[in-house]
């Protein structure tokens, strides 16, 4: 396979800091990567060392198959865009945006030619002569990514740029950034700590936690097969049910937690009788039903519980339910007969598949 960008046990300390532990990454032509994960996780550190701000303490970064561990940023043909927009205050928008490509020496007409190409890519043609504090945030934000695409960079980093947009503007931009991406066929690298932002754009999401990559996968992926308790918790919403391995078989794996309570999982990780483990259970996929109502054979786990909440949240309801030994589950139901949900106080059955939940450390 031929990688755009790769990274090979890229590690950075600071000082006594390990900010980026031993990542490795492949980057696809075309795809928007996005390195998603909690304050300090090693993100920015990351792109900085892409980019070239940062020398990596240890390990290589190859553009296809060119080092370019220790190569200047401007050398690197890499564009990159900013949360601050970082725009030039005292110059106008046609020299900001033609800056990259005075510093590369274009000749005069090739520069105009290209600054009104981006600023229709942007959909701002006629702004040349504004000041950037003539222009609203997002109108700014606009003109950053045309500055970084006019060079017609291979790769496009971008650090947070919609965090300080208001939200209709970030889901606005948020589609902006994904349709010019898919239509120049650009790479982008992209890093946010807005779970939402990454699912709707991203092909492939890198999630990280204390400087290391803890998974890295699609969206679909990620939600549906997380592959430790970080990322099940950190990606939606789980329940998690604590306790030990009893049993497998060629399906999965029988948990029984330390309530008493015997539940069936599909394996997330490797596992064996006798591990302490969690079952990772999503809201949606608990279904429930009335006391008296016959429970689908294919629902491997079944417990008897009562409402002790209900929360309506529109579209569904959430039950807070407890089970019989205390343990407690929110369940989230949509919402397909107003009026016809559970109430406080109420027995109900809770259940589901083996598949519909994971067994993970
Ligand atoms: P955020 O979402 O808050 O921007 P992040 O995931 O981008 O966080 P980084 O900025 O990469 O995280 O920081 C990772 C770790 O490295 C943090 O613990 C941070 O304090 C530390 N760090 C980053 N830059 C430096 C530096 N120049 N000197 C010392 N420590 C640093």
């Amino acid at each position: 396979m031929n990688y755009q960008l790769s990274l090979r046990d890229v590690t950075k300390k600071f000082g006594e800091v390990t900010a980026v532990d031993s990542v490795s990454l492949d980057v696809k032509k075309g795809e928007f990567l996005t390195l998603l994960g909690p304050s300090g996780s090693g993100k920015t550190t990351t792109l900085n060392m892409i980019a070239g701000f940062e020398v990596p303490t240890s390990g290589t970064i190859l553009l296809k198959d060119r080092d370019i561990t220790t190569v200047a940023p401007n050398n690197r043909g890499i564009g990159m865009v900013f949360q601050n927009y970082a725009l030039f205050p005292h110059m106008t928008v046609f020299d900001n945006i033609a800056f990259p490509l005075k510093m590369r020496k274009v000749a005069r007409e090739e520069i105009t030619k290209k600054v009104q190409y981006v600023l229709e890519m942007v959909q701002l043609p006629g702004f040349e002569r504004r000041y950037p504090y003539q222009l609203s945030g997002g109108q700014q934000q606009r003109i950053a990514l045309a500055r970084a695409l006019v060079f017609e960079p291979e790769i496009l980093l971008m650090d947070e740029p919609l965090g300080a947009l208001d939200k209709k503007l970030r889901d606005h931009m948020k589609l902006e950034i994904k349709h010019l991406q898919q239509s120049l066929e650009i790479t982008v690298i992209y890093v946010t700590h807005d779970q939402e932002e990454a699912l709707t754009m991203s092909d492939r999401i890198a999630i990280m936690n204390y400087g290391r990559i803890m998974q890295l996968d699609t969206p679909v992926g990620l939600y549906e097969s997380p592959a430790n308790l970080f990322v099940a918790d950190f990606i939606g919403e789980s329940n998690f049910l604590e306790g030990k391995v009893i049993d497998t078989d060629s399906e999965g794996v029988c948990i029984e937690t330390n309530q008493g309570i015997k539940v069936w999982a599909e394996f997330g990780t490797r596992i064996s009788v006798g591990d302490e483990a969690s079952v990772a259970i999503r809201p949606e996929k608990v279904s429930i039903f009335a006391d008296e109502d016959t429970v689908p054979s294919e629902m491997v786990n079944s417990y008897r519980a009562r409402v002790d909440e209900v929360i309506y949240v529109g579209d569904a309801n959430v039950y807070k339910v407890r089970l019989n030994k205390g343990v407690t589950l929110k369940v989230k139901a949509q919402n397909v007969r107003p009026g016809k949900g559970f109430n406080k106080g109420e027995g109900v059955i809770v259940a589901w598949q083996l598949r519909q939940c994971r067994a993970l450390r």
